[in-house]
């Protein structure tokens, strides 16, 4: 045996592939009665939950009156009727009880004067029924995501949760119809370990980076979805891809959605506060898919900003600059950094930037990794569990409400590692690894370490990203779709020549991001397949050529597999119209 096919073994009851804010309190709550794991291939506090900006939504109705049944209200809406309404339900009931427990774990939010957690209006939320924006986000300033991914990974190590940093999951591990494992690469010295276990769950974060204005970190590649469907599971939803507004212009930085909770609104090349024609009510404060629609036809229209009239201004003028300077003091070094603007006296140039995953590994509301299909109940597949951005409740449906996804970490992380820990627990044996287990990623890290072909990576990511951008991105066509399909196609043949030029050990960035790039590719493929065949618009998806919402044939989940030839398989499964207690909302057309 080389040195490269030497296998480290490790056995924990429980392990979470993710160390971002649904893998820590995947970890925590698991770690209160089982041997448990951390693999992340970043350190924790890099994850990109680190950068959440705006807040944690939650009816706590610290300012204003406020109630979980007008917070579901809203996300059944916001998800264009694509949302599990029993999942949905979970989270917002338990929303006020989540956010109150990291407070008293020591989350240092925001104020108010009487001493109460603070909270900001946000896109999408209303006080009864759509009548008016409530405060329903809990910030501490624009760091939310900063202070919750420290207080949790102070408590993981309290706890004695056992962490991998810079390890990266390579396979996922199965054996008699259970998953037991995960094979991983050792980043910093090089070398494969294989980890045995009862139960994993994925926290692997989402995949914007298919696409080249985004919003995220560099490691969000989606590789936890790609290795569950290369083990065979579906990819849910995998077109709908949330594009966030305010994207600093060529770089595609966040500017939270918290700045129009505080008064900042969007101005065109005219100087026309353009948003009232879309959304008379609500305005800038819309639901990010409309504002970024709204925003693009501006510019198609020939109403952008700037020489090339390519994007819009985000005016923070009516927010007085201490505000700024308290509440949002993160996007002020922002804009000051990427956009060379000091947004107390000047508005920021901005435009729609790639931002959040709504599709991924689908789950019930326990964070059992289910398949399902038209004909017949889910069933979960044993020991395996997923929570935050990489899995898909589905509570975010179609579209996204801002601080939902901090909330879905925090309320499916909880509960998916105490489901990990109950599970793992009630198994006598692991369940034995199979003879294979581990072969593929092993073979398909010593394909990159030891190929010879034409291709290089960085070529092959830049036309993928490039092309997604044009092709697959706030306005899609069955034309465009098409051709990025081939475009896919065509990538994913020279993916197959590619050869990387570092062959060390050690630190091997080339080849990390060449396992990455196979990963986004399958995504792409599967993303792109997806849209073409909806042929209707929804929340995030929208179709120049289907531009109605056609709820009697498409009021259903997709569920894409990779068949063995890489081709991708498209299978659908209903949207759970029930909720838990309350009468269902049925889908009725948009008031915004
Ligand atoms: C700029 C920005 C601002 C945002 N602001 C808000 C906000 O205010 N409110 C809100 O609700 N949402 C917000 N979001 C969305 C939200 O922050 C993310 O959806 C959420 O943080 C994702 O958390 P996660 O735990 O699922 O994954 P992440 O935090 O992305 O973590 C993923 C983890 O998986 C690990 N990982 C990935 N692949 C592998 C692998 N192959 N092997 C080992 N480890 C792996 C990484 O190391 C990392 O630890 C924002 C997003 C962005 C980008």
């Amino acid at each position: 045996m080389n040195r490269m096919t030497q296998i480290q073994m490790h056995k924990h009851d429980c392990l979470i592939v993710g160390a971002g804010g649904a893998g820590l309190r995947a970890a925590l709550g698991a770690s209160l009665g089982a041997k448990t794991a951390v693999i992340s291939q970043v350190f924790p506090t890099r994850s990109h939950t680190v950068s959440a900006q705006g807040g944690i939504g939650a009816s706590l109705g610290n300012v204003e009156p406020d109630n979980w049944y007008w917070h579901m209200y809203d996300t059944v809406k916001g998800s264009d009727w694509l949302g599990d309404q029993d999942a949905i339900e979970f989270m917002c009931r338990m929303a006020p009880s989540v956010v109150v427990e990291l407070e008293h774990m020591g989350l240092p939010f925001s104020r108010l004067e009487n001493g109460r957690i603070y909270q900001r209006m946000f896109g999408g939320h209303t006080s009864n029924f759509g009548e008016k924006a409530v405060c329903r986000s809990c910030a501490a300033a624009d760091r939310t995501g900063h202070a919750m991914l420290h207080t949790l990974f102070e408590q993981c190590l309290k706890n004695g949760v056992h962490f991998f940093n810079e390890y990266m999951a390579l396979e996922l591990l199965t054996h008699e119809g259970a998953v037991n494992g995960v094979l991983a690469w050792d980043m910093v010295r090089g070398g494969f370990h294989l980890f045995h276990a009862k139960s994993v769950l994925f926290a692997t974060g989402g995949y914007s980076r298919l696409f080249r204005t985004s919003s995220n970190a560099h490691i969000n590649t989606g590789d936890g979805v790609a290795i569950a469907m290369r083990a065979g599971l579906p990819g849910q939803d995998l077109e709908f891809l949330q594009f966030h507004p305010t994207g600093i212009v060529g770089v595609g930085n966040l500017i939270t959605e918290g700045a129009r909770g505080e008064g900042g609104f969007l101005l065109n090349g005219p100087g026309e506060k353009f948003m009232v024609k879309y959304a008379p009510t609500i305005k800038d404060l819309a639901s990010r898919d409309v504002v970024s629609r709204a925003m693009a036809q501006e510019i198609r229209e020939g109403r952008g900003v700037g020489p090339n009239k390519d994007h819009i201004l985000l005016s923070l003028e009516d927010v007085p600059a201490d505000i700024i300077r308290e509440r949002l003091p993160g996007i002020k070094e922002l804009a000051e950094t990427f956009a060379g603007v000091d947004c107390t006296k000047e508005p920021i140039p901005v435009h729609p930037t790639a931002h959040y995953a709504m599709g991924g590994i689908p789950t019930n509301r326990f964070a059992e990794v289910v398949i399902g299909s038209m004909d017949g109940p889910e069933t979960p597949v044993p020991g395996f569990y997923s929570a935050g951005e990489s899995a898909c409740a589905s509570v975010h449906g179609a579209n996204r409400l801002g601080t939902n996804s901090l909330l879905d970490l925090i309320v499916f992380g909880r509960v998916g590692g105490e489901r990990m820990r109950e599970y793992a627990n009630s198994l006598d044996e692991f369940v034995p690894l199979a003879e294979n287990a581990g072969a593929r990623g092993i073979a398909e890290v010593e394909r990159l370490m030891n190929g010879t072909g034409r291709e290089r990576m960085g070529a092959i990511m830049e036309d993928m990203q490039r092309t997604m951008d044009q092709n697959c991105g706030v306005f899609r066509t069955e034309e465009s779709l098409s051709r990025q399909y081939d475009i896919i196609e065509e990538l994913r043949k020279r993916f197959e020549d590619i050869a990387i030029d570092d062959h060390g050990q050690s630190y091997n960035l080339d080849l990390v991001e060449a396992l990455e790039l196979g990963h986004m590719l399958d995504l792409a493929a599967a993303l792109v397949c997806g849209a073409l065949a909806r042929t209707e618009s929804r929340g995030g998806h929208y179709r120049d050529d289907f531009d109605k919402r056609d709820d009697e044939n498409w009021l259903k989940h997709t569920q894409a597999y990779l068949e063995q030839d890489g081709s991708i398989r498209l299978d659908f499964k209903p949207v759970r119209l029930k909720p838990l207690t309350v009468d269902t909302i049925e889908p009725k057309e948009r008031v915004y």
